[in-house]
């Protein structure tokens, strides 16, 4: 054989090769551009309930040529509305040319829409990239039905205070036309969350409400409830807000007293060291922790049982006297200057030293720990957005977790936080309002404005 023609045997065989591979490239390309799997579609709503303004998710997968049109419609008998369409363009001829897989959410105003409340269907129709259907796509049509509910719950006020006055307690009562999920009343933007009264029928509940101590007026109180398509309904009731004086006490802060305290406050809040004298340390706890402890102790009562774990009135310590009451509004001395104010929102029993601190009544221990200015404490969550703290304690028993009954012994008082003298500052929360313990303690209040409302 000459050289030539081995040569030419050669690139013959090359080139028959080449197009080979060529040919399998082409024929893999069209497979994938021709694909007929359709796109999965699925509805990813929490429920199939849709309300006036109603949120639809709907998931389309295409994991070959991926998604390139979604229509949604919704359809009711003759009625049919098209309430959201998406394109999507051709990122990529060898590649995928659309996502793979897809979640559209959108909102529809069903309400504005000539649909009458009750059975319906969502229809959604999505295609994909693929060249199959001369060019059309592969097409996947479902159909998910649903339940139009564009009207609001109506609510019925059954009782609620006639007047209330700063750092006092009450009860709002209601009837709703239709089940509901969140629910309760609103006082000048405060939010009480409200609870069934099962006792007084099906579509009654009520929710535990409290003016907090430095209000000045009641400027609009509303109960609210949303219905499980998500409508929200309210109506407004009026509350009288009766005015009471102010009472002031005069504290004198001394120097022994900045000598023992600061250090212990230093432990907890070591940024104090960069603080120069102990009475900017003083005026730092104050103020700063006094502010950082009300916010920790809100947060902490943001959720109580569901349930009402208290009854009867609260336990008072027994031997105790009152040493400073709710709201005083304290002044404070310093070698014979003023030099800060603050509000007392507790009530200061004291007894003999280490006395025994008693739960005020049933309820789930939820704090036992060092908090600033309360040193020592314990919070108790007694259900329905009631709790009680008790705080300077010189030991704790509780632990977090503990139920307990009323008269339950959760430790021992003592001075730890901002305490003078041996002592057990004791408060009362509502949904963390801090409110006045006087009412709470009293058997006759309470069956009178709260325990009444509770039961047929
Ligand atoms: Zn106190």
């Amino acid at each position: 054989m000459s050289d030539l023609l081995r040569t030419k045997k050669r690139f013959s065989a090359f080139f028959g090769i080449f197009f080979f591979l060529i040919l399998v490239a082409a024929v893999v390309i069209l497979i994938r551009l021709y694909e007929v799997e359709k796109p999965q579609l699925s509805l990813l709503n929490d429920s199939s309930l849709l309300g006036a303004a109603a949120n639809i998710t709907i998931g389309i997968i295409d994991e070959k040529s991926g998604v390139q049109d979604v229509q949604i419609f919704i359809v009711q008998g003759q009625k049919r509305f098209k309430v959201h369409h998406r394109e999507i363009a051709r990122q990529s001829y060898l590649l995928q040319a659309g996502p793979g897989k897809l979640e559209e959410t959108f909102s529809v105003d069903i309400a504005s829409l000539s649909f009458d409340d009750g059975r319906a269907d969502i229809l959604v129709t999505a295609r994909d990239f693929s060249f199959w259907g001369w060019m059309k796509g592969n097409e996947t049509t479902s159909s998910y039905p649903v339940v139009l509910d564009t009207k609001a719950p109506k609510i019925w006020v059954v009782d609620s205070p006639a007047s209330l006055r700063a750092g006092s307690s009450g009860i709002v009562v209601y009837r709703v036309s239709e089940p509901i999920t969140k629910h309760g009343i609103e006082i000048d933007g405060f939010f009480h969350p409200g609870f069934p009264i099962q006792a007084r029928g099906e579509d009654v509940y009520g929710a535990l409400i409290a003016i907090n101590y430095d209000a000045t007026s009641i400027q609009k109180a509303q109960i609210q409830a949303h219905d499980k398509a998500g409508n929200a309904g309210s109506v407004g009731f009026g509350i009288n807000f009766r005015k009471v004086a102010k009472k002031t006490d005069r504290i004198n802060v001394s120097e022994s007293f900045l000598k023992t305290k600061m250090p212990e406050f230093s432990q907890y809040y070591p940024e104090m060291e960069e603080i120069g004298s102990l009475v900017d340390q003083y005026l730092y706890v104050n103020n700063k922790v006094r502010q950082m402890n009300a916010s920790t102790i809100q947060g902490l009562c943001l959720t109580s049982a569901p349930e009402r774990l208290w009854d009867g009135s609260f336990k008072r310590m027994r031997r105790s006297s009152r040493r400073a009451a709710f709201a005083d509004y304290r002044s404070y001395y310093y070698d014979g200057k003023k030099i800060d104010n603050q509000t007392h929102l507790g009530v200061d029993l004291a007894s003999v030293r280490h006395a025994d601190v008693e739960a005020a009544n049933r309820g789930v221990v939820i704090a036992a720990e060092y908090l600033g200015i309360y040193g020592q404490m314990v919070i108790v969550d007694h259900g329905l957005g009631v709790f009680s703290l008790y705080s300077h304690m010189s030991q704790i028993i509780a632990k977090a977790g503990d139920q307990v009954e009323r008269g339950t012994v959760l430790g021992n008082t003592g001075v730890s936080g901002m305490a003078g003298g041996d002592h057990l500052h004791f408060s009362v929360l509502v949904n963390g309002i801090f409110v006045d313990p006087l009412e709470w303690w009293d058997k006759s209040w309470l069956e009178l404005h709260i325990l009444k409302y509770l039961s047929n």
